[in-house]
């Protein structure tokens, strides 16, 4: 296999990125970059510091500032704030709608782009978020677009935030999600799009296994047209 394989899977909240993502990094040996924690912290860092969301200048600064790592340890990944493991705060509902904000500034994306085409340029990674195969990475070997209805999305969401020791309903996830996709589609820089050479998989009716094998198949047939 050629060194520095990228594979950018994008999709809407929810459609199996994650998960499907850390599978095939493991089964590839891959390094997963989840571009989506990246926003997550600088989210988290501006409402530790109290910091306005609604003022970019200030939020910028805070996504200039802040430290952001991934520790891949014994087949978990953790992400880290300057240092600390943030992993579980990263994914409370509250940080969930001020990502969606934070990150539809251009002086917040232009500094965590900066920070992911550098994590690329260790090669071999699956980088996953809404504009890996669009903006980040649009010379990617293989680039994937995960789509899924909006209820299975949200009832996703649920069972992991549930399994977190986080209650939320199902009514509250499709309203969360429908207006994050809202936001996160409409914004006037990067917003979530599929790039035109993206293989599309809809994962509503399919398992995460079978999800995985399917990526892992076009990974493996375009390997061998290399
Ligand atoms: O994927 P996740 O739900 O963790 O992402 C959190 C938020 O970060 C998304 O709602 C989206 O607004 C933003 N994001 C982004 N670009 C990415 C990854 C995530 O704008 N590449």
């Amino acid at each position: 296999m050629k060194k520095g394989f990228i594979i950018t899977i994008d999709g809407p909240a929810g459609s199996g990125k994650s998960s499907t993502a850390r599978l095939l990094a493991s089964k590839l040996d891959f390094l997963y970059l989840d571009t989506g924690a990246m926003y997550r912290c600088v989210a988290l860092a501006a409402l530790d510091a109290g910091v306005d969301l609604k003022n970019e200048n200030a939020v910028g600064g805070v996504a200039g500032s802040v430290n952001i790592d991934f520790l891949h340890a014994d087949d978990e990944n953790k992400v880290l704030l300057d240092g600390e493991d943030v992993s579980s705060r990263i994914r409370e509902p509250r940080v969930d709608s001020a990502s969606s904000l934070v990150s539809s500034y251009r002086i917040v994306r232009e500094k965590m782009v900066d920070l992911q085409r550098k994590f690329g340029a260790k090669g071999d990674i699956i980088a996953e978020g809404r504009d890996m195969g669009t903006v980040v990475f649009p010379d990617a070997d293989l680039k994937i677009f995960l789509v899924a209805d909006l209820e299975t999305r949200a009832r996703r969401r649920c069972l992991q935030l549930n399994d977190a020791g986080i209650e939320s309903s199902i009514e509250e996830q499709t309203a969360s999600l429908s207006s994050r996709d809202m936001f996160d589609s409409n914004r006037k820089f990067s917003p979530l799009e599929k790039a035109p050479d993206a293989v599309e998989i809809d994962t509503s009716n399919i398992s995460l296994n079978e999800q995985v094998q399917k990526i892992y198949d076009v990974v493996v047939r375009r390997l061998n047209l290399e």
